[in-house]
């Protein structure tokens, strides 16, 4: 199928280009950028553009930031396309829910990825969690914003989600691999005195059974980086490290797998088309939208790259 991608930045070129080069399933067609050309395809200034020019292309990926996301996506499902959204899918729940209604009156697929979902060991997670009786269940998240965004001066304006850029990751796996549902009771956010989306947040979600699930993201963090899911049960201990790639259960030896994240999310874009159907699970998004809503603000020191 042929596919165009939008807007060619950092996540286009680590990720979407290789994984589309290396499917079966996908030839990239077109891409579609303000300032940046991809060599080998046809490329547009503007997505209208590309909708008029190339009717062949059946399927968009879009790249953009998330506060920039709703009106390409629903201009492209207006033209008939199928849409793959990168995380977060928007930068409220309200125009997600907007997108998936729309897409289901145009008959086009929909898939708001998750890619930290798709992380080799997520699913060997999932299962092992799945019979367990858990007790206590704690995320910690911490990188170097100066490392993984520079100059990104999006996260730091109003929709760019701040810390839950990556939170959100965290999110997405533990809402996976938990075998029930959580709601948040409580949130303190990091806000720095100049900016407005948090640095560093920690939240507390109530969960079935009194289970004490807990969540520390930080973007200070220089020197080693962090992205741990560490889960107790009645049978051991579940450690999920590196953002989903690793695991160790039970004080076990530490099982690698290789980088699947961007692969899968292309093969399961593929299915979704084939079969007709959207995928559009907004739980992690609804969790960072509570977090914002019932979380207690703190000023910290102002944040200058
Ligand atoms: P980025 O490099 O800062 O921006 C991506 C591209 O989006 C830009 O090159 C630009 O493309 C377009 N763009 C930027 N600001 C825009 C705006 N205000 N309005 C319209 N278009 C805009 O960001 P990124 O790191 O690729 O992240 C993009 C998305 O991918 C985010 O949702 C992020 O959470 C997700 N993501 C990022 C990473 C990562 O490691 N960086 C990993 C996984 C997921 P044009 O110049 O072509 O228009």
């Amino acid at each position: 199928m042929k596919i165009a991608l939008v807007s060619i930045g950092k996540i286009a070129r680590d990720q979407h280009i290789p994984a589309i080069a290396a499917s079966a399933d996908w030839t990239l067609a077109a891409a579609v950028s303000r300032n940046a050309t991809v060599e080998g395809v046809e490329n547009f200034g503007s997505l209208a553009e590309m909708l008029a020019a190339r009717p062949d292309i059946g399927v968009v990926s879009l790249c953009m930031p998330p506060a920039a996301r709703f009106e390409p996506a629903a201009e492209a499902i207006a033209a008939g396309r199928h849409v793959m959204l990168e995380k977060p899918p928007g930068a409220t729940l309200s125009e997600c829910f907007e997108l998936a209604r729309l897409a289901e009156t145009a008959g086009v697929s929909l898939y708001a990825t998750w890619h930290s979902r798709a992380a080799a060991q997520v699913q060997a997670a999932r299962a092992w969690l799945a019979d367990r009786n858990l007790r206590r269940v704690r995320v910690t998240w911490k990188e170097d914003v100066r490392r993984w965004h520079p100059g990104q001066e999006w996260i730091w304006q109003p929709g760019g989600l701040g810390v839950f850029d990556p939170g959100i990751n965290a999110l997405s796996i533990l809402t996976e691999i938990l075998p029930f549902a959580v709601h948040l009771d409580a949130a303190v956010l990091d806000f720095p005195a100049n900016r407005d989306t948090p640095i560093a947040a920690e939240l507390s979600f109530r969960a079935p059974g009194g289970v004490a699930v807990g969540a520390v993201f930080d973007w200070r963090q220089e020197g080693p980086q962090t992205w741990d899911i560490e889960a107790e049960t009645d049978e051991g201990r579940l450690l999920l490290q590196n953002g989903g790639a690793t695991l160790s259960l039970d004080g076990g030896p530490a099982a690698d797998a290789p980088d699947i994240e961007y692969a899968t999310l292309y093969k399961r874009m593929a299915e979704l088309v084939a079969h007709g159907r959207s995928d559009v699970d907004l739980a992690p998004m609804m969790h960072v939208a509570d977090a914002f809503t019932l979380g207690r603000r703190r000023q910290v020191a102002a944040f200058d790259w």
